[in-house]
């Protein structure tokens, strides 16, 4: 384990990489930026540790980009790394399991945890500091605030996972304050979630740019998910049912059909001759607002949330109806 704050060095990389704190840099490390930042990455667990790492970087005037986890990383996460390096200066990547965001007898406690392959891969994407924090760092005792963002929170997984939304935005809120990012990558994977902090964002007159990056997929269709380490090969078999019918969903209305309890029915059916599961929600709704619509039209979201045994599964696709 790489316990505590400190520079994170992957294994076969040198110990003596420079420090961009420090700014020395060992005459026999090439001292260009981009070198220097395949060789180090900090590793921070306080709110003023990342304060003060960013501080000279923010009066430089370097673009902040930041890609918030909960650790357990995949191809999905990578890629929002990879956009923030692409866009930015800085890029940080926090990695915190947020309880607020799981209701009593959700995953909390089982959410899978693996700090040190988590550090490596952010390493490996030329992450500049990673942001690990306890759970005291993020809720000091006492804690008594919550961010709400309303109306949009209310649909689909709002109306499935009571408060989830609020422990989202609250802590989305609190990591903006720590990182101050110029902008923050989240994946279309979570549909409601992205549209529902770019809703926050606007509403609080936060200048930082919601960059929302595509679904990354297993190559059969499955969405990569930090939960499909929960599924059993047959429950994965099964899983594919999801993507399959949102596929088919997304090709019948680029075809024509703008019924949407007909769509939303032929997909009901797929999954469930797939194998038994409990479906939260099948629906199609404006992309924007998320309200539901009778008749396809415009930018259409395509959501579902379907439990296979213990395993509850998000996934979407976004249709222009015309
Ligand atoms: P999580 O660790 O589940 O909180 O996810 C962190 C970020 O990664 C969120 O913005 C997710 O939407 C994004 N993400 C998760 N899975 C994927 C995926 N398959 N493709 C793209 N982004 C993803």
């Amino acid at each position: 384990m790489n316990a505590g704050s400190g520079v994170y060095r992957a294994r076969c990389l040198p110990v003596n990489a420079p420090d961009y704190m420090t700014g020395q840099a060992p005459l026999d490390v090439a001292p260009d930026l981009a070198e220097r930042r395949c060789l180090i990455m900090k590793k921070l667990g306080k709110v003023c540790e990342v304060r003060e790492y960013l501080s000279p970087h923010r009066q430089a005037g370097r673009r902040i980009g930041f890609v918030p986890t909960m650790g357990a990383l995949h191809e999905g996460h990578r890629s929002l790394m990879r956009a923030a390096r692409k866009g930015c200066e800085q890029v940080i990547v926090s990695i915190f399991v947020n309880p607020t965001q799981f209701g009593p007898g959700e995953d909390f406690q089982k959410y899978p945890r693996m700090l040190d392959a988590d550090l490596a891969a952010c390493q490996a994407e030329g992450v500049d500091a990673v942001f690990c924090p306890p759970v005291s760092e993020v809720y000091p005792a006492g804690s008594a605030t919550i961010v709400t963002v309303k109306r949009l929170t209310e649909a689909l997984c709002g109306a499935h996972r009571p408060g989830h939304f609020d422990g989202v935005t609250t802590v989305v809120t609190k990591l903006f304050n720590i990182v101050q990012p110029d902008a923050a990558y989240f994946g279309q994977k979570d549909a409601q979630q992205a549209t529902v902090l770019r809703r926050m964002v606007t509403d609080l007159l936060w200048p930082i740019e919601i960059v929302v990056c595509p679904t990354v997929r297993e190559p059969d269709g499955l969405a990569l998910s930090s939960r499909n380490a929960y599924l059993s090969p047959a429950e994965r078999r099964q899983a594919l049912s999801l993507s399959a019918a949102l596929f088919r969903a997304r090709d019948e209305i680029l075809a024509g059909q703008k019924d949407v309890a007909a769509l939303v029915a032929a997909m009901r059916e797929r999954i469930e001759s797939a194998g038994p599961c409990g479906i939260d929600y099948v629906e199609i709704v404006d992309a924007d607002e998320l309200t539901p619509l009778a008749t396809a039209r415009g930018r259409c979201l395509v959501a579902l949330a379907v439990r296979i045994g213990g395993t509850r599964l998000i996934d979407n696709v976004v249709v222009d109806a015309g």
